[in-house]
């Protein structure tokens, strides 16, 4: 089954290479690559299951989300503020496991993770386990730039968004009626179920692992990272986590090394997938470990991860990354991941299945 997961996830690596010029003269590398890549998570999302308006309804969201962010970078902004900016538009979309649209806890409550992390500083910040603050990237973005720690969860995370102006809202502003389904959908399933977001009921092997059995598998995390004009690298992940899950579990999302990492020197990658594992690999640290100690490409490196690393362990899920050239890497082991770029020249592309 893993073998057959390996020699499926081998075909689906969708990787570009080579930056994009701008036609205004200017003769700067850097002012020349600025680039941006976003995901939707990735998971079970095949085509036959897709209604055509549902489909357009998410290449809209993604291709507004990388016009926000874009906009950013073309004005000569930063990298940290286009990612911050293309995630707040997939978190206030209820079509996205993050902010509004977050799936349930077994509680039947919605706890989120978030982070982001600054590739020129190495500055990072993230928050976990919050059920009150708008927009969890923001949260993160302040842990990062006006505390002195890089991790805060639940009611400090909270408090501390509070203090720092962020929008506070019931959280009830986080209920979608498409999520509690997918909750009681998953506890009848049976006690301990979990699951992860934008999957069809597909049978997954259990995890001896972990001792879970993960059935029906599904991701729908959100990330962006971005490299800006100045040669600046940020990466930045949203997440509900997974539907059914403990309350108080955390996901690699807000663990900076795991599933978000942005260093000048190598690359900014944001995952999406089944997170116990990507904590476990520490796959985005590892992706950039792969390309500053070994000098593997980034196609290399994330393929390194996401197609053998993660579905050996029993794993899956993919990422999204940029190195600091300008070169882009989207691989996914997954049935599709909701994924697209846009370039220095604003051409936007926006796939969800494989190619
Ligand atoms: N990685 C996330 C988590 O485990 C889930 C996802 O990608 O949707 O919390």
């Amino acid at each position: 089954m893993i073998s057959t997961l390996i020699a499926t996830a081998l075909m689906m690596t969708t990787a570009v290479s080579g930056p994009v010029m701008r036609h205004d003269g200017d003769t700067s590398a850097a002012r020349q690559r600025y680039v941006m890549v976003i995901h939707g998570g990735a998971g079970t999302i095949l085509k036959s299951q897709m209604t055509p308006a549902r489909e357009q309804a998410y290449k809209a969201a993604l291709e507004q989300a990388l016009r926000s962010g874009y906009a950013i970078l073309q004005r000569g902004g930063s990298s940290l503020d286009a990612v911050e900016a293309a995630v707040r538009v997939m978190e206030d979309s209820p079509l996205f496991n993050a902010g509004k649209g977050a799936v349930f806890t077994n509680e039947g409550k919605n706890e989120m993770d978030a982070a982001m992390m600054d590739g020129k500083t190495l500055g990072a910040g993230s928050v976990a386990g919050v059920t009150v603050i708008r927009n969890p990237v923001s949260a993160a973005r302040a842990v990062m730039e006006r505390s002195q720690h890089v991790m805060l969860t639940g009611r400090g995370a909270e408090q501390f968004a509070k203090e720092a102006g962020l929008e506070i809202v019931n959280p009830s502003y986080f209920y979608t009626e498409d999520r509690w389904k997918g909750l009681q959908k998953v506890k009848a399933m049976g006690a301990g179920k979990t699951q992860l977001d934008h999957d069809s009921a597909v049978n997954k092997p259990s995890s001896s692992l972990l001792g879970i059995e993960n059935k029906d598998h599904k991701f729908g995390t959100v990330g962006a990272v971005a490299l800006d004009q100045q040669g600046n690298l940020a990466a930045a992940t949203s997440t509900g986590g997974m539907t059914n899950k403990k309350f108080g579990r955390v996901g690699d999302a807000p663990i900076i090394g795991a599933g978000t990492y942005a260093n000048n020197a190598t690359c900014a990658i944001s995952c999406t997938g089944w997170g116990e594992f990507f904590i476990r690999l520490c796959v985005a640290k590892t992706v950039s470990d792969l390309m500053e100690y070994k000098g593997l490409s980034i196609q290399q490196a994330t393929d390194e991860l996401i197609m053998k690393k993660v579905p050996a362990l029993g794993g899956d899920g993919g990422l999204i990354a940029i190195d600091k050239d300008g070169n882009i890497a989207m691989p996914f082991n997954t049935a599709g991941m909701y994924r697209g770029s846009i370039t220095a020249d604003g051409k936007v592309e926006v796939l969800i299945y494989k190619q």
